[in-house]
């Protein structure tokens, strides 16, 4: 049995199958060791949707990649954690414990004793896309053989799955190779074991050992962290408290894992028995409340990368690390790659895709006006995909915005098409001055004939780092930024739009 495979029978207006490229595709066998196969299919696109403002700017590269699986580990036979390490972990519990003269916790928790947990992730400070993670597999809380049920009464889990995964995407290798994703501590508490130096680049469910932390609660529960990169595990010694936030390791894919993903399990007691699923649900039958400081929602319905890319992505098989040809400067004439000349790729990456549920995706001139837009519909839910569109890149000099809005959420990265005279910015509107105090890092933005609504920066990536309203015609911004290169974009009260290049020292 294969889940979630994903064949878009879409036709384009005059009819015809339109067969656009092939791409790596992760099939999920259900109850096999042999857990996962990869195989090149054919995709379809739905070309109905697409719009622009001045003529057909898509070629016939327009490409889907599915991830929703790539990082999800199979069933009872080879889980995240199989029962052998389970009972290692318990009786390195008991002497560890012993060793440090703690006592061991060797019953369930109550209901009085709920740990507030954080988000046992976070990007590092040089990973800047506007998310990087989904929810591959949840607490399987169906306790009969070969039956699934999530905490949510859906099926986004595997047979007798014990913990939450939680796949960093997109670009997993390469995010594990530049320790873009780390697992810090989602309670303070006391390390009671930890592990490190196993092989991180599995792609299969097996007996293979993990790189791990495990971190006893003050109120005797424990949270384990679980397939870390080897050689990331942190320097503190077993016996040492951490504090929430803390540093633990990078997501990796080390024991038994298909993907880069951090496993995170929750138990009440000292044994695997004990287990919780910290998120509360009406099937969630372990425990009654979330153990979440704020528990997210089911789905995480959201556009979490929108990249320009000189020609397609590359998605090598598990484990090479892919390439993403991602590029935030284009000189014209361009000519990417397999490309017609002057198109690049535009990328935009979905969690929790949802049927139905309408993307607009645009590129923005650099004074904020539209270059050019188009919408996407997706025909089926899938926790992750990546759609790419071939659009042809503007010709005038400037920092152009590439923006992708879903589910209510704009993520955007910025592009400059830049000619060989070294021109690369249109200049600013004579309305509006810029100005910077050295001493301070304060930057002034002064408008001529109106007055300022809202003044946004973002980082050379794309991410939104400041974000100011007012209704006055100067406003001083008092940031905290590091120097570098930032974009800006400034509206009016009339709601017209100033963009640009921003120097901070
Ligand atoms: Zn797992």
């Amino acid at each position: 049995m294969f889940e979630d495979l994903l064949f878009p029978k879409n036709r384009n207006k005059s009819g015809n199958l339109l067969k656009i490229n092939t791409f790596q595709h992760y099939l999920y066998k259900k109850n096999s060791m042999k857990s996962k196969a990869t195989s090149s299919i054919l995709i379809f696109l739905l070309l109905t949707h697409f719009v622009s403002a001045n003529g057909d700017h898509s070629d016939s590269r327009n490409t889907a990649s599915e991830e929703n699986s790539i990082s999800v580990n199979s069933d009872g036979v080879n889980p995240c954690i199989s029962d052998l390490q389970y009972s290692i972990l318990e009786s390195r519990i008991k002497e560890n414990s012993l060793a440090l003269g703690r006592f061991s916790y060797l019953h369930p928790a109550t209901e009085n004793t709920i740990t507030s947990l954080s988000w046992p992730l976070r990007p590092a400070s040089n990973l800047t896309d506007c998310s990087y993670y989904f929810i591959s597999a949840y607490v399987d809380q169906d306790t009969a053989a070969g039956a699934i049920r999530d905490f949510n009464c859906g099926n986004n889990t595997y047979d007798s799955h014990r913990g939450t995964d939680i796949s960093i995407w997109p670009f997993n290798f390469y995010k594990m190779d530049n320790n873009l994703v780390e697992v810090i501590a989602a309670a303070p508490g006391t390390i009671i074991d930890k592990h490190d130096g196993e092989y991180d680049r599995n792609c299969a469910a097996t007996s293979n050992p993990a790189n791990y932390v495990l971190i006893q609660h003050a109120d005797g529960s424990y949270a384990l962290y679980w397939h870390m990169k080897n050689g990331s595990i942190t320097s503190k010694a077993i016996g040492q408290s951490v504090s929430v936030g803390e540093y633990l390791g990078v997501v990796g894919s080390s024991g038994s894992s298909s993907g880069p993903h951090l496993h995170f399990e929750i138990w009440a007691g000292s044994t695997s028995a004990t287990r919780l699923d910290p998120f509360s649900g009406s099937c969630n039958t372990l425990n009654a409340s979330s153990w979440w400081a704020a528990q997210k929602p089911y789905k995480e319905t959201a556009v979490i990368k929108a990249s320009v890319h000189t020609t397609d992505a590359v998605f090598p098989a598990c484990p090479a690390t892919e390439t993403s040809n991602q590029s935030t400067s284009f000189q014209v004439p361009f000519q990417g790659p397999g490309l017609s000349a002057g198109y690049a790729k535009f990328y935009a990456f979905f969690r929790n895709e949802v049927s139905g549920l309408p993307a607009t995706l645009s590129i923005l001139n650099p004074n904020g006006s539209t270059y050019l837009t188009w919408n996407y519909t997706s025909a089926n839910d899938v926790k992750a995909r990546a759609w790419s569109w071939s659009k042809v890149l503007p010709t005038n000099p400037g920092t152009y915005t590439f923006q992708a809005i879903y589910n209510g959420i704009t993520c955007s990265s910025f592009f400059d098409i830049t000619t060989s005279t070294g021109i690369n910015h249109t200049g600013i509107s004579s309305d509006l001055k810029i100005y910077s105090s050295i001493e301070n890092r304060h930057t002034t933005f002064e408008l001529k004939h109106n007055s300022i609504r809202q003044i946004e920066i973002f980082n050379i990536l794309g991410a939104k780092v400041f974000s100011m309203e007012g209704s006055s015609s100067a406003m001083e911004i008092n940031s905290e930024l590091t120097g570098g290169v930032y974009f800006y974009r400034l509206m009016d009260a009339n709601q017209l739009v100033y963009s640009g290049k921003l120097f901070i020292q």
